[in-house]
This record gives C-alpha cells, sequence and structure tokens, in this order.
C-alpha cells in the first residue's frame, strides 16, 4: 500500500510541476514575469530571467519565452487569467538558454518565432547547457526551437496594428547576436541582456566598449520603460547600475594596463565594494574583470 502511495505521489509530482509565475503589470498593455536573482539550479528550474508580455489587442506578443517549455505552459497559464488569447509573437533578444526554451511551446501553439538573423544562422554556436542545471520534471518536452522570422539591423514591424521597432546588433555587446525591442507606443525598450539590475551581470560573451555605447544609445530614446533581461526594474533609469558597473570595469582594467600590471595582478587587486552587495557578485565578478581586460589590453575601441 505504502509503495502505491509513493508511485502515485511520484507520478502526480511528475506531471504536476508547476513554476507558479506570477506576472507584474507595468502598465495597462505590458506585463513581464521577473526571474530570481540566481545561477540556474533545481530550486529556481531557470526561473532566473525576465519574460514579458504585450497585449495587441487579439492576441500577445511574448519578449523572451524563459528556461524551458513548462516555464513557457506555465506563463502562458498565467497570461490567459488576465486575458483568455493566444500568443501570436515570439522575440527572442538573443541566444543564451534562459532565455529562448520555451519557444517550443508557443511554436506548437501557432506562434511565430522571431530572431537576430545571426541568432537563426548559428544554432549551435552556444550549446544549450540548461537540461544538466534544472530537473528533468522541469525540462521535459523542452527543445530547441528556433526563430523563423529573422531580423537584420533595424525593422519595424506591425504586429496586429502595433509598431515594433526591432534593433539586430552587427557587433557583439552582450553576445554576437543581441536584439532590443522598441515599442514607441508604449514608450518601452525591451533590452534583453544589455540591461541587468539586482544581480552583477555576465560579460563573458561580450564586448564592454560596445555594450557602454549600446546603453547610451538605449538611454537616448527617453523610454518610460527600459526593461532588461534580470532584474525587476523597469523604470527609465533601470539602466543606471549596469552602466556603472561597466564604466567602473573598464575605468579600474584600463588603470592596471597603464600601470603594467599583469591579468594576474589586476584580478589579485579586483575587489569592488561598491557591487559587493550585489547577488552573483562571487560567482560573477574576477571573470567579468578578465574578459574586460582581454578586450581593453587591445585597444579594442
Ligand atoms: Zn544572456
Amino acid at each position: 500500500m505504502k509503495s502505491l502511495l509513493f508511485i502515485a505521489l511520484a507520478f502526480h509530482s511528475l506531471f504536476s510541476f508547476e513554476y507558479n509565475l506570477v506576472p507584474k503589470k507595468i502598465n495597462n498593455q505590458i506585463y513581464c514575469f521577473f526571474g530570481k536573482p540566481q545561477i540556474m539550479d533545481t530550486h529556481n528550474n531557470g526561473n532566473i530571467t525576465n519574460s514579458c508580455f504585450v497585449d495587441l489587442g487579439k492576441s500577445y506578443l511574448v519578449i523572451d519565452s524563459g528556461p524551458s517549455y513548462k516555464y513557457a505552459r506555465d506563463a502562458h497559464k498565467a497570461m490567459r487569467s488576465i486575458k483568455n488569447q493566444k500568443v501570436s509573437y515570439v522575440i527572442n533578444t538573443h541566444i543564451h538558454d534562459d532565455h529562448w526554451l520555451g519557444n517550443g511551446y508557443y511554436k506548437e501553439n501557432g506562434a511565430t518565432i522571431i530572431g537576430a538573423k545571426i541568432f537563426a544562422n548559428t544554432p549551435n554556436a552556444t550549446p544549450i547547457r540548461m537540461q544538466q542545471f534544472i530537473s528533468k520534471e522541469a525540462f521535459d518536452k523542452t527543445k530547441e526551437v528556433f526563430p523563423t522570422k529573422h531580423i537584420e539591423g533595424v525593422q519595424t514591424l506591425n504586429l496586429q496594428g502595433v509598431d515594433v521597432e526591432l534593433t539586430s546588433y552587427d557587433k557583439t555587446i552582450h553576445t554576437d547576436n543581441d536584439m532590443i525591442v522598441f515599442i514607441p507606443s508604449q514608450s518601452a525598450v525591451f533590452a534583453g541582456d544589455l540591461v541587468f539590475n539586482e544581480r552583477v551581470l555576465s560579460l563573458r560573451d561580450g564586448n564592454i566598449n560596445n555594450w557602454i555605447d549600446a546603453l547610451n544609445e538605449i538611454d537616448a530614446k527617453k523610454s518610460k520603460f527600459i526593461i532588461g533581461g534580470h532584474g525587476s526594474l523597469y523604470l527609465s533609469d533601470s539602466t543606471k547600475m549596469t552602466k556603472r558597473y561597466l564604466e567602473a570595469i573598464k575605468e579600474f582594467v584600463l588603470e592596471s594596463i597603464e600601470m603594467g600590471l599583469d591579468i594576474t595582478d589586476t584580478l589579485a587587486n579586483s575587489r569592488m565594494s561598491e557591487f559587493e552587495h550585489l547577488k552573483l557578485y562571487e560567482e560573477m565578478h574576477t571573470k567579468n574583470i578578465e574578459t574586460a581586460y582581454r578586450t581593453l589590453e587591445w585597444g579594442d575601441e
């Protein structure tokens, strides 16, 4: 009897896994699921990233589909409780796998998946690692489903009467395939991982100089809402922390290079008390200094 109960419970938990996502209302049309400022693991199951949805009137546009099929399914369930409609479009801001592995759910339900041309052309450039970190139940049904509509440069799409301006960058910023989404009628920018808050960013695949330039360009749009890929700030000053951090590490690394310090000595002195309170400081900061050093050493301005 006991073992039967155990099996029943095991089955129950296998099929009933849920992320319990709660959307945050940004304005009457825009909502976001804000992820936790953590590294992906079997507790958060990849719910570490932001996924937003925009009410187009008759259906939704989703910006970043999250870490798994089930995440997307649960996100759509939460969307339907606000307004029961389908998701017609999904925009992927970049190839890091916490942002787009929910594509499969949306495609299965008829959505068009939109991404940078370079993302679609280099599907194996950044191998997915999600399945190594999250539970089997959470990863279940997740497949790599790539964008089918490809964006190059700056393009405005009219999605059910709403103009959506997409900028696919041709230079490395956070990755070599970043795309930002601007909706002028909402005065909203969805900046993907060009904007981090509440945690230290990842410069691993990025270029510090281009990243600072891109943030200045985003600020110049003077939008009411700027929503990043990580962190729950969403107003016009949400770029502040990312910019401050990048400028501080750039200044520090350039000074070290000028003083003739090699990378080992630079890293040994690289603690920055200003940012120590941020989540993931221990995990990311030293690596970011190292990446910045390698970029700036070559005078790659
Ligand atoms: Zn990323």
